[in-house]
């Protein structure tokens, strides 16, 4: 073992079976013996609300072409909630399944049918699929009863079953390093949509992750996962990440404030949450371009005309930038349908070719940031579906990217002292993540 890893064991810090999976991934190049053995200790850190679980997890290691081991174990987990009108195939098509045998087993097993006659808004889905888009399990909420729908692929064969719900949080704690795309990174890590937008939700004050990520860009993330009988089954909150864009580093941990919801901060004690986000769209695996294998880079920046162009699919949600007062909303001229937003002190931004505009938006309507104000569209002087935004002070055109826009207040300095002790096991856990990742060379 290198020094690093038994320093890592030494530790007896929280270990999960993710790490462990990689684990297994970087001694498969290293390991000279036949079978190598990992121990490993799981310890939730101080402060957090997940339940303390201590676990040993030993595996055994055969000596083969890492490579072929994390080909074979590569898998991806898709949370999706129903929608209105969904069926199975619509379902499964977003849970990122391709697997017609799984369908017809959904369509007919005796347990599986009810998730056709369930598919009620709202209710939270998960799917493990492999990289062919092979089901290889399913959950679903049995309605009016703490029970899941498990269906499994062991062997190969399909299963399904019934099951009281057993949910425990577990701390996870991945990185991945971005070639192509978010979403492509946070698949090579098997992190999940959910995380994957939370981490550009917290960092969006600082990073338009439409346009900002650059090749090389390196995250590292501690969330948690809420597990079903040892799989997991849902996102929960992240905790602690580190995201490094362009060679400048962000840092954000979770911190709770007394009296208060929590939200994110630096080390040093400094809100994420800003005054203005640095996208009007929010980032997910449709903005971000579907594709996982490619960039798919908005529109051009900053032009003549003023604006910035983000290409999306009509009907994408646009979001307000910042708290404000709608100022106009309706048609103009090559703008087609246009909402101007009003914000603090001598700022406003403009939102054009939209396709419609969210319910309640008129002038006068109060906006609270991250609030939904329409949807993409093409209306007006637009050669195809996309958002026109334009970003203004004292009603003259600047470019967002180089504007310096104000800041929100820091914690409180009596809060300081808690806030930095109740980060530190955190701290050590982005490390921890980051330098796993440093030894493998697959993320
Ligand atoms: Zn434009």
């Amino acid at each position: 073992m290198t020094d690093k890893k038994s320093r890592i064991l030494a530790q007896s810090h929280l270990l999960i079976d993710s790490l462990v999976r990689r684990h297994r991934y970087a001694l498969g190049f290293a390991a000279v013996s036949t079978l190598s053995v990992v121990t490993a200790f799981a310890v939730a850190p101080q402060g957090s609300s997940t339940a303390i679980t201590l676990q040993t997890v030993v595996e055994q290691l055969p000596v083969r072409d890492a490579k072929i081991i994390a080909a074979e174990q590569h898998s991806f987990l898709r949370e999706e909630r129903v929608q209105r009108g969904d069926t199975l195939a619509s379902l499964a098509t977003r849970l990122g399944i391709d697997d017609r045998e799984a369908l017809d087993f959904l369509r007919t097993n005796t347990v599986a049918q009810t998730i056709a006659r369930q598919l009620r808004p709202g209710k939270p889905v998960t799917a493990r699929t492999g990289e062919r888009g092979e089901l290889i399990a399913f959950f679903f909420p049995v309605s009016g009863k703490d029970a899941l729908i498990v269906i499994k692929r062991e062997q190969g064969k399909l299963s399904a079953s019934e099951q009281a719900q057993v949910l425990e949080p577990r701390i996870e704690m991945r990185s991945g390093e971005i070639r192509y795309s978010l979403f492509g990174a946070t698949d090579d890590a098997e992190i999940p949509d959910g995380i994957a937008t939370q981490l550009a939700e917290i960092f969006s004050g600082d990073i338009d992750f439409h346009r900002d990520l650059r090749k090389g860009d390196r995250f590292s993330i501690v969330y948690e996962m809420l597990h079903h009988r040892g799989q997991a089954i849902r996102s929960g909150r992240i905790l602690a990440a580190e995201f490094t864009n362009d060679k400048k580093t962000y840092q954000a941990y979770w911190h709770a404030t007394e009296g208060g919801k929590g939200g994110y901060y630096t080390a040093d004690g400094k809100s994420l949450r800003k005054a203005f986000l640095r996208s009007p769209l929010e980032f997910s695996r449709v903005t971000s371009g579907f594709t996982s294998n490619r960039f798919h880079p908005v529109l051009q920046t900053w032009r003549a005309h003023k604006g910035v162009d983000y290409g999306a699919p009509i009907g994408t949600r646009v979001r307000a930038v910042a708290d404000g007062i709608v100022e106009f909303a309706g048609k103009q001229g090559g703008y087609g349908n246009l909402i101007v937003l009003k914000h603090q002190s001598a700022y406003s931004t403009a939102y054009g070719h939209l396709n419609g505009y969210a319910p309640g938006i008129r002038k006068g309507t109060r906006i609270v940031q991250g609030d939904t104000i329409g949807y993409v569209g093409q209306t007006g002087l637009a050669s195809g579906p996309h958002l026109h935004y334009e970003f203004r002070i004292r009603e003259q055109q600047v470019n967002p990217l180089s504007v310096t826009l104000p800041t929100t207040l820091p914690l409180e300095p009596s809060q300081l002292p808690r806030f930095k002790s109740a980060i530190q096991p955190l701290a050590e856990q982005v490390k921890l993540a980051k330098e796993f990742s440093g030894q493998g060379s697959f993320h």
